[in-house]
Parts: structure tokens; C-alpha cells; sequence
């Protein structure tokens, strides 16, 4: 299966495409994983990156779709995968259908995740990242010497720089300019479906995989 999970900043992607690519054995890709691991590794996409990012801006088309591009090619994504994070731009979209037309491949659903702005800010003003995996939880679930749930790592829990909350204003003013047009972009394209993203985890997951099958 091959698809795209699409919405704003801290609606839950992340947190789905996670779950989705464990339960159906694809592969996640996630560009802002991909870019924060070059940052964290400074190597040259890292520095390039870094001031974009941390200011919640949007890295160069050419630059992230070169990314996923290279990651598109692994074998492993042979089985299938969940893009989560691209495209963001409707110059990615275009790109990423050149891309898939390269590698004989596309996407079969894009799966939507709708939240009001006000509660993504709360929410991303109240989460944090672990280093080490990526997992995201809600702050006041993150105690002294905590290990996490996902990868064991001790005290690995951080705010990333983009989750303040002026950052966060940015990024969804962004998400609202360039991200929302690739959703008319694809509603002839790919199979369209529709999650209310204010549920729980559990019942999102359980939503989406209805959908899908
Ligand atoms: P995310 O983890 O998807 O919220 O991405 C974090 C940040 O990485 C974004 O705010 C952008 O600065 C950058 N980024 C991730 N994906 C893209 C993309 N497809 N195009 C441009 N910038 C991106």
C-alpha cells in the first residue's frame, strides 16, 4: 500500500504514520525526521536546514524531493509506504508524480487529518520528541529518569526549536498558504479519505485502518 498522510503541523502525521506503517509492514518516511537527524548529524543538508526549519519555514522544493527521491529507492519501500511530511507544496506534488513515474510507482490514498488551528497549538505546545526514535508524548506524561516507551532510551525527551509557540503560528500560516492547495491537488489522484484528528490516538488508528481495507 502507498500512501500519503497530509495535514497541518501537529495534527497527529507523525504520530499515525507511525502506527499505520507498523500495523500494514510499510515503511515510514518522514522528511522532517529525515531533516532533523541531518541537523542533529550536522552534515551538509543538516547546516543548509537548520535556520529553515528551527524558523518553521519550508526547506527548498529541490532539496527535499532530491531527499525522498533517495529514499523512495531503498527496496525496502518495495513493499509500501506512508509518506508523511511531503509534499508540502504544490511544486513538490509535481515533482513527486515525475518521481513516481521515474520509479513506476504512485500513490494509491491520501488519508487527511483535520484539526481546528487552536487545538494544534495547544497540542504542539504541549509535546515532547525523543531523540532517539522520534516518539512523540504529551509533556506532563515525561517524568525525571523517564524511558521511553518506544526505543528505551533514558531521558531522551526534548521541545524541538519549532514547536515554540510563535514558530508554531508560522507553520501553520505556511500550511495554510503553500500545504493546503496539494489536497485539491490530489482529490483526482488518489483515494481520498477524510480522519477527524481530535479523536484519540487509538481511534484515529482504528479510523484510518477502517478506511483503508
Ligand atoms: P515535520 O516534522 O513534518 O513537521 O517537519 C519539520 C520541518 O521540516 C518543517 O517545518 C520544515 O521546516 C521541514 N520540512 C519537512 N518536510 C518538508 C517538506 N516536504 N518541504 C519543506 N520543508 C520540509
Amino acid at each position: 500500500m502507498r500512501i500519503i498522510i497530509f495535514g497541518a503541523p501537529g495534527v497527529g502525521k507523525g504520530t499515525q504514520a507511525k502506527i499505520i506503517a507498523s500495523k500494514l509492514n510499510i515503511v515510514h518516511i518522514s522528511t522532517g525526521d529525515i531533516l532533523r537527524t541531518a541537523i542533529k548529524n550536522e552534515t551538509e543538508l543538516g547546516l543548509k536546514a537548520k535556520s529553515i526549519v528551527e524558523s518553521g519555514g519550508l526547506v527548498p522544493d529541490d532539496i527535499v524531493a532530491g531527499m525522498l527521491k533517495d529514499a523512495l529507492k531503498e527496496d525496502r519501500c518495495k513493499k509500501g509506504y506512508i509518506l508523511d511530511g511531503f509534499p508540502r507544496t504544490l511544486a513538490q506534488a509535481e515533482m513527486l508524480s515525475e518521481i513516481f513515474k521515474e520509479l513506476g510507482t504512485e500513490t494509491n490514498h491520501l488519508i487527511k487529518l483535520e484539526a481546528k488551528d487552536e487545538i494544534i497549538v495547544d497540542r504542539i505546545s504541549n509535546r515532547l520528541v525523543c531523540s532517539v526514535c522520534g516518539n512523540i508524548l504529551a509533556k506532563k506524561l515525561v517524568t525525571n529518569n523517564f524511558v521511553c516507551p518506544n526505543c528505551n532510551a533514558r531521558d531522551s525527551y526534548y521541545k524541538r526549536k519549532d514547536d515554540d509557540e510563535e514558530v508554531i503560528k508560522n507553520r501553520l500560516k505556511v500550511y495554510h498558504e503553500q500545504t493546503v492547495p496539494v489536497f485539491n491537488y490530489y482529490s483526482y489522484k488518489a483515494h481520498i479519505i477524510e480522519i477527524d484528528g481530535t479523536k484519540s490516538i487509538e481511534e484515529i488508528s482504528m479510523d484510518i485502518l477502517d478506511k483503508l481495507m
